[in-house]
């Protein structure tokens, strides 16, 4: 993926992602990361984090099955 940052409007070489935590209202969160601009860190894209969406799925089938 190259493309120019829609902010600072540098070429795009690589991502810098950071943990954040993604809520809703009824108190439900996730780990989530945000990719940023390596030259002015704006956010340009985000997702739920999937190592640790694994790693929650795999600790509740653990718990259900008291492993
Ligand atoms: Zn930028």
């Amino acid at each position: 993926m190259a493309g120019k940052c829609p902010h600072c409007g540098k070429i795009i070489t690589s991502l810098r992602f950071k943990s954040v935590d993604a809520s809703e209202p009824f108190g439900l969160s996730w780990k989530a990361i945000t990719y940023n601009c390596p030259f002015c860190n704006s956010v340009l894209g985000c997702q739920i984090d999937p190592i640790a969406v694994k790693t929650d799925i795999v600790n509740a089938i653990a718990k259900k099955l008291s492993i």
